[in-house]
């Protein structure tokens, strides 16, 4: 089937999962679709692997009916919730099981390098586990004291009830991982889901609903519909029937998404883009900032919500820094994800690919200057070099707008109340990283960026007992951490007067 089949020793199931053209999973059954047939395309030749067989309208409705049902009817969020939480872990161990067939089939289908694909299914187990836990803890709040007097005695409390049918919205950059963000809190909170997968990354979602049955999460409480964004995306989210998107995805698609929720009064979290800053002090550990710098912005080929795209580096250090982070990229092998030693892949599309040649085309135009990379990489595949731009306009578009693309632009800034100026003038705000030995300055900075996310000489470290998010245009609400599950919950007051008769 697959060039990259004949070249590289792959899991025999994960191409199988690719081959197989289903793309619709509605209470508990697997098919193929009767909307549009999506190609499933392998990034790192542009070779057509497979296909799938999206999901019409009619299977959208059934999915969301599926789910209504499910929910109404309590098969899932009725559930003890220590058994909830042991089909959770049990998930977590099919996905182990499973896990290098489900790390190639993210390399067949995305692109990206197999160490990351690996990190990523070892990732899901832990927010599986993680949110498993979080089933027991699920509890309100009791004012029974401090509402009763002589007068009245109550018995007050809060409730924490799942939202209902949750609709999560995917993109393609890591397509396992950002599916498993959203349905790890959605299952512990006890919610129904209905998901839509990218267009262009389908396969590993229909597999995880299958090992989902396997683990004994009850049919109709997970669905899948695959399609475009558009059509079935747009229709789940205007759909009556769900009470909930969880979304990742571009900026303007969320803005689409709040204002269609908005119209409805759904509950909505939206993980959207980045334009992230780095801001490197001359006091930093050079040898330590050089390689962290470099994959924030590298790491899976630049297609990561928080990549540091935006680098501020003081006069003191700046050679060096800019330097070696020139040297690191031209030290990248580049190639196909299962090639060993490979850590920069293809982009995911042709039409990204086009994306981002027309930005390293504006950074040209626009007088920076190319410090390495700045081209395509031709012969098959949608590969572009690694590139470094400096001194470049704060208002140029390179500055301003996400690529999702390896393109990092650099500047030297020696002031610490301008460099912090620069991190925020964006309409953007969900990463940052920070390198210096200063600790005050590390605290101060962290303080005053606007960001859902601060590293501090580190770079791009997520755990899920901590939320993960946007300011500004980068999203509203939390995944991960406390805020995560709350995000899948309403909340409910009841008061009782005891003594009523
Ligand atoms: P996209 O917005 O085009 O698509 C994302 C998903 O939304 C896809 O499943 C798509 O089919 C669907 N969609 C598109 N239009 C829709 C509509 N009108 N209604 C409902 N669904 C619709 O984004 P993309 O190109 O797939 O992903 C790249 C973007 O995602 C980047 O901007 C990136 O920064 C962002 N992203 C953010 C995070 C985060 O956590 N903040 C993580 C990953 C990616």
């Amino acid at each position: 089937m697959t060039m990259a089949s004949e070249k590289f020793r792959i899991d025999p199931k994960a191409t199988e999962w690719v081959e197989r053209g289903h793309g619709v999973f509605v209470d508990g059954e697997l098919s193929r679709g009767s909307g549009e047939e999506l190609a499933v395309i392998d990034p790192a030749t542009g070779d057509r692997i497979g296909t799938v067989a999206a999901a019409s309208i009619a299977e959208a409705d059934r999915a969301v009916t599926a789910a209504r049902k499910s929910f109404d009817d309590g098969r899932w969020r009725l559930m003890d919730s220590d058994q909830r939480s042991q089909v959770m872990w049990r998930l977590a161990e099919l996905i182990a099981r499973d896990g290098e067939a489900l790390a190639a089939t993210e390399v067949l289908d995305n692109g990206m390098p197999l160490p990351f694909a690996q990190w990523e299914v070892d990732a899901m187990g832990k927010w599986l586990r993680h949110f498993a836990g979080m089933t027991r803890t699920i509890t309100g709040s009791n004012a029974s004291q401090a509402m009763s007097s002589e007068a009245a005695e109550f018995h007050a409390y809060s409730r924490k009830e799942p939202v209902g049918v949750a609709a999560l919205i995917v993109p393609w950059n890591a397509p396992a991982g950002n599916l498993t963000i959203k349905l790890a809190p959605a299952l512990a909170a006890g919610c129904s889901v209905v998901i839509k997968p990218a267009e262009d990354t389908s396969v590993s979602a229909l597999r995880i609903a299958e090992l989902a049955k396997e683990a004994g999460v009850p049919d109709g409480v997970i669905n899948i519909v695959t399609g475009r964004g558009h059509d079935i995306g747009a229709h789940l989210v205007g759909h009556p029937d769900v009470d909930k998107i969880s979304f990742t995805g571009s900026t303007d698609t969320g803005r689409r998404i709040a204002a269609s929720a908005g119209h409805d009064l759904k509950r909505v979290t939206l993980e959207l883009g980045g334009k992230s800053p780095v801001m490197v002090f001359d006091d930093c550990d050079v040898e330590t900032a050089i390689p962290q710098v470099a994959m924030a912005i590298f790491a899976n080929t630049g297609q990561v919500c928080f990549a540091g795209s935006r680098l501020f580096v003081q006069s003191g250090v700046y050679d060096r820094i800019v330097e070696g982070v020139a040297e690191f990229a031209k030290g990248l092998t580049v190639g196909s994800g299962f090639e060993e030693g490979v850590l920069l892949g293809p982009l995911i599309s042709s039409k990204q690919l086009d994306r981002v040649t027309g930005f390293l085309a504006s950074g040209k135009q626009c007088g920076a200057s190319v410090v390495t990379g700045g081209e395509a990489i031709s012969g098959g595949g949608y590969f572009v070099e690694p590139t470094v731009f400096a001194n470049v306009d704060a208002d140029a578009q390179i500055a301003r707008e996400e690529i999702f693309g390896p393109v990092l632009v650099a500047n030297r800034i020696d002031d610490e109340a301008e460099m912090l100026r620069l991190a925020n003038d964006t309409r953007y705000g969900l990463g940052a990283g920070i390198f210096t030995r200063d600790v005050g300055r590390l605290h101060r900075l962290a303080a005053r960026l606007q960001a859902g996310n601060v590293w501090a000489n580190c770079y791009g470290n997520v755990h899920p007992t901590l939320p993960f998010g946007g300011f500004k245009a980068s999203g509203i609400g939390r995944e991960m951490g406390n805020e995560g599950l709350d995000a899948f919950l309403e909340t409910k007051s009841v008061y009782v007067d005891v003594t009523a008769r």
